[in-house]
């Protein structure tokens, strides 16, 4: 079967969207109606006219879409696809922090679960994370989780008071420095662009530290020809067709056995998944409606300030 002509049938049949994250694969992306990083895909998502919107990405992302759409059917097309960095941060255990460090304001990125978000005052992306902490009161204290890289990160760039949650995506943290260094030494004039999820010593030794889509920004703006990038692996289908004459050299994560440079949650999609899925219109994401309303709060909250300032 030719699953795009199928999708695509389908897709105008029932009146359905495809919303891919740019760590999809390249075929997926290419099929998708709009491709984007975590706030791009929520902007869309808050404003979508569409009965079905299919999510080409992570639970979290189409539980988000859910959030901000309650009343479409929002389809994944496999349950199973979710976020080691979501499950690092477990609803129970992040309700004792909270009591355990009380009055302050909780900066939650994006990739969390439901439960989560419902325990936030605002959400921020790898985008406008140092934007959202920025536009809080100076004195104002602040948790940011569940992620300590880019929390430690944003800590770095803002000088803020912030309490940052232990946790991490096994993608980011497992790119090998001396790859990098060596890919260096073969590459000398390749430049290193890595996203803040990335370990301190890969970022410090970054040309440009970026969320997926200033990272794709870059490779656009740059005059160098050639980059080492530490992402997922995804991000250079976009990378690529934007920039035909460049080369992208993908970091190996430090186990070169577990294929780590490529998220496997993320892998979990596929065109056939796809097509099933519109085809029963199942998997569907059901949340309660007093999570709904919950989550939604501080998620437009982040949409407002996106706006407001512009980023
Ligand atoms: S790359 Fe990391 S943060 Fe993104 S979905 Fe995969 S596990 Fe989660």
């Amino acid at each position: 079967m030719n699953f795009e002509e199928a999708i695509k049938k389908l897709r105008a049949e029932k009146n359905a969207v495809i919303l891919a994250h740019y760590y999809q694969t390249g075929d997926i992306q290419d099929i998708a109606d709009f491709v984007g990083d975590s706030l791009a895909l929520s902007q869309e998502a808050s404003s979508i006219n569409a009965d079905i919107i299919l999510f080409a990405g992570v639970k979290f992302m189409a539980e988000t879409a859910k959030i901000l759409s309650p009343n479409k059917k929002v389809l994944l097309p496999d349950l199973e696809a979710g976020c080691s960095l979501a499950d690092s941060c477990k609803a129970d255990d992040f309700e004792k922090f909270l009591t355990e460090n009380p009055d302050r304001t909780v900066v939650t990125y994006v990739n969390t679960t439901a439960e989560i978000k419902a325990l936030s005052d605002i959400i921020c992306t790898s985008s406008n994370a140092i934007q959202i902490v920025e536009s809080l009161p100076p004195d104002e204290k602040i948790i940011f989780a569940p992620d300590r890289n880019l929390g430690n990160f944003v800590v770095n760039k803002t000088g803020r008071d912030i309490i940052v949650w232990n946790g991490a995506c096994h993608v980011h943290e497992e790119f090998s420095l001396e790859a990098i260094l060596e890919l260096r030494k073969a590459n000398p004039d390749a430049k290193v662009i890595v996203h803040p999820e990335c370990e301190l010593p890969i970022r410090m030794i970054a040309d440009f530290i970026g969320s997926t889509s200033a990272l794709l920004q870059y490779s656009k703006t740059d005059s160098s020809d050639k980059y080492i990038v530490a992402t997922e692996v995804g991000i250079i289908h976009q990378m690529k067709k934007a920039n035909p004459n460049k080369v992208f050299i993908p970091v190996p994560p430090k186990d070169s056995t577990c294929g780590c440079s490529e998220c496997n949650f993320m892998k979990l999609i596929t065109l056939e998944k796809i097509y099933k899925c519109l085809d029963t219109e199942t998997p569907e994401i059901k949340l309660d409606s007093d999570i709904i309303e919950k989550a939604r709060k501080p998620i437009i909250r982040m949409l407002e300030i996106s706006k407001k300032y512009g980023f």
